[in-house]
Parts: structure tokens; sequence; C-alpha cells
């Protein structure tokens, strides 16, 4: 039996010499078949080429490449396959699953595609990105995810950053001893006279748990939850509190950790929130020397309580701290980007279509405001160029205010032209994967392969 992915764009069909394999179905031409490419035969394409599934990945580092248009695999595999970390190329959140349209079996099923088209066997991990609930991780796992990143966020107490001590007092008091599998008296023992390497004293016990023992028993019941699912099977499991009101501190950190561990909850990565601005689409904001001072304590504690990896959330364009996290993380590293594939699909209108391209511009402009509310980002609509010439177009993408409107309106951007972005993008195919190419080589470069480094 052979496969063989023919035609482009829209009308690009999976050709199978000989015999059809029980699941497909296509048109039958000579010797050969004809299938499309919809989520039946990329059921069955997943069960005869077992490498176009997505696996678990486990340690080692990696890069996670959100695509939420379903295009950009074959770009995202050109830049991997250069570099010294493992793609995970079928990743989506759930909200932007929903402002994508998309469903789990959508982001899975092209994902699929995009490996087999580049013919690319060594293998890919999928990630469940932001998962909130139960119903979200089901109807991921029958899609095929083997990778789930759980966000406790709702069950965070960010208050408990700043109450005083009888307020700690009393929220560490009232935790439930079910839930939490020991009473508060337990964690007491076993954090400020048990564990000597414990860095908490009173206070930063209190305050760590104040604010997230809630979201780690939420954690720990998601996570019973897939091991459930699982049995056996291995799968990716990563724990993200990055969209907390504060940083995350090493204290903090450690505990985290520490109560994972206790309650039996392995992790492959976990992804704090940094210091400094992480914002969509630009460069990392803050100091440099802070940052580092910071990020080399997190890593000791990931290979210390792990090991597991550092996950670098909204991680596309912070190039200036890149080696820092190399340094520091070495192969436990996850460097996960979401919309920046989106923002070089724009790229390529730009670089083509001026016409096009102005439409969206002004489309960004005209909902930024409003698309910008559950994003952390400091652009401002002013900034955003109203009409510029069409050959300073391109450059538009090197502008911080620019960049983060054509971000975060994604979701409007599809509502008015799904069907045009579409017919462009797989018009100008190449130009897509070569851009993707260029761009995520430099987020996988600074990363190089690890010899002779601990
Ligand atoms: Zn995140």
């Amino acid at each position: 039996m052979e496969f063989e992915m023919v035609g482009s764009g829209r009308g690009r069909r999976l050709r199978i010499r000989g015999e059809l394999p029980r699941g497909f179905h296509g048109e039958q031409q000579g010797d050969c078949w004809l299938c499309p490419l919809d989520a039946i035969n990329a059921t069955a394409l997943r069960r005869e080429l077992p490498w176009t599934a997505p696996r678990p990945l486990g340690l080692g580092k990696s890069i996670g490449c959100g695509d939420r248009l379903g295009l950009a695999t074959p770009g995202h595999v050109r830049a991997v396959r250069k570099g010294d970390m493992a793609g995970v190329f079928a990743q989506q959140s759930i909200r932007e699953m929903e402002r994508c349209s998309r469903s789990a079996q959508d982001v899975i099923d092209d994902a699929a595609w995009g490996v087999l088209l580049m013919d690319y066997r060594e293998g890919y991990g999928s990630d469940a990105d932001h998962v909130k609930q139960i119903a979200d991780i089901d109807a991921c796992i029958e899609a095929g995810f083997t990778g789930f990143t759980l966000d406790p966020n709702e069950h965070v107490d960010n208050a408990a950053q700043d109450d005083d001590a009888t307020v700690l007092q009393a929220k560490f008091e009232s935790l439930a001893p079910d839930d939490l599998e020991a009473t508060p008296d337990d964690l007491r023992r076993l954090y400020l006279a048990g564990a000597a390497a414990s860095p908490l004293d009173e206070e930063t016990l209190l305050r760590a748990s104040g604010k997230y023992s809630r979201a780690i028993i939420h954690v720990k019941n998601l996570a019973r939850h897939i091991e459930g699912r699982f049995g056996s099977d291995p799968f990716d499991l990563e724990v993200s509190v990055d969209e907390t009101d504060t940083p995350t501190s090493p204290a903090e950190h450690w505990f985290i950790a520490a109560e994972l561990q206790r309650h039996s909850v392995r992790v492959d990565g976990l992804a704090p929130r940094f210091i400094g601005d992480f914002e969509k689409g630009v460069d990392y904001i803050g100091d440099l020397q802070r940052f580092e001072d910071d990020f080399a304590a997190h890593a000791r504690i990931a290979r210390e309580m792990g090991p597991y990896k550092l996950s670098i959330h909204t991680g596309s364009d912070k190039f200036r701290i890149y080696p820092i996290i190399h340094r520091h993380a070495g192969e436990l590293v996850h460097l996960k980007t979401a919309g920046t594939s989106w923002l070089e699909a724009l790229r390529v209108i730009a670089m083509r279509d001026a016409a096009f391209f102005r439409e969206i511009l002004a489309l960004a402009r005209e909902r930024f405001e409003t698309d910008r509310a559950t994003y952390h980002i400091s652009g401002r609509l002013e900034r955003v160029p109203v009409d510029p010439p069409d050959d300073a177009l391109p450059a538009l993408f090197e502008h911080f205010d620019t960049r983060q409107a054509l971000h975060v309106t994604f979701g409007s951007q599809l509502d008015r032209f799904r069907d045009r972005l579409y017919a462009f993008l797989h018009a100008h195919e190449d130009d897509y994967q070569a851009v993707l190419e260029t761009h995520f080589d430099r987020h996988i470069a600074p990363f190089p392969c690890a010899t002779g480094r601990d």
C-alpha cells in the first residue's frame, strides 16, 4: 500500500495505491483511490500510519506551535526538522478553538495531514492547552490528544497575595481535609518542621497555600480523571499558573511542586508566571538581570522537584531572554507559541495582496479595543497606522502596536474574512511555509543541542 498527497490547496487529496484499506473512503481512479482530507479519512490514516498521530513527548526540550488556521504544520515541520526541539504541532486552547470555530478533532486532523504532506515521521506532540474542566478534557481525549495543559486559574485566590495575617490564617484553616488529603496542621508539620529542603516560613506557606491550594486540588482532580482515561498509557501533562495577577515567586513554585508531588501528580511541565511582561507577539519587557536571577531559581526547582520542563507561555518573539532560558533550563524547557503563526499568515497577505491586507488592518483598528479585553497587552490603537503606503505594509510586522492589534483580532478577522483568508493561503502555500520556517528558525536556533552541558 502506498500513501501520497497529490494536488494542492483545497484540491489536495490523499492518493492510495492498491486496495482501499478499511476505514477510508474515496473515488477509484485506475489502480488508485483519491480520498478527501476529511475527518473519516484522518482517523483511518492515523490507524494505518501511526506516525501521523501525535504521541507523548515526555521530557526533553520542545516547542509548541499553535496553529489557529490549521494550515501551519508544514511550515512548522520545516523549521523543527533543522533544530533540536521536539514539535508540538497539534496545540490549541479551548478558548481559541471557540473563537476560531474549530473542534478538538480539527486540530488533530490538520496536524496529521500536515505531517503526512511533509513525510515527517519523527513524531510530534499535542497540547490541549489551558483546559479547565473535565468535559473539555474528554472532548480532547476523544479527538486523540495525548498532551494536556491544566489551567486552574479560576481556583487561584489572587487576593492572598495581599491578605493580612488573620485572613491568611482563616483561609488556611478553612481548607477541607478531604480535598487536601491532609489537615492544615499536617501541612505545617510537613513544610515548616519536616522537610529540610523546604524554603517556606509560616507566612510564605500561608500565602502560597491561600493563593494556590484550591488550584492544586482542582489540578489533582483533573489529573486523576486523565489517568483514569489513559490507564497505563502515557500522556504529557503540564500545569499552568501563568495567568495569575502576580508573578509566581520561587517559594510559591516550590510549594506547588511539593503539593503536586504529595498528591502523586507527575508533571512534564509547569508554567509559572515569570517576572516582567510577556505580551503577545512582542519581545520580553523587563530587566534582563532580574529575569535571569528569577529564572535561574525556577529552573533549579524544576530540576530538583521533578525533573520537569519549565513551560514558557506567550513564548513567541521573546528573543532577548532565549539565551538566558537556554543557559539555565537546558533540556528542561518548553517554548509555547500560539498566535504567532497567524501573524505570519497575515504577513504573506501584506507581501502579496496589499488591498486585502488594508481591509484586515482596518478591521484590526475597528476591533482592537474590544477584542483585547482578555489579553494582557499594552499596544495602543492610536499608534496603529491608518493608511500606510503599500511598500510600508510588510514593515508593520516589526511594529509593536500593529502586531498586537493583528494578533488579538483574529476571531473578528475570521468572522469577516474566513473564506478569503483560506482561499488566499491555499493559493500561497509555499510563501506561508517559507515565512513560517524563517520565523520559527529564530525561535529554535537559540536552543541548540546541549552537548557538554549539564
Ligand atoms: Zn498560557
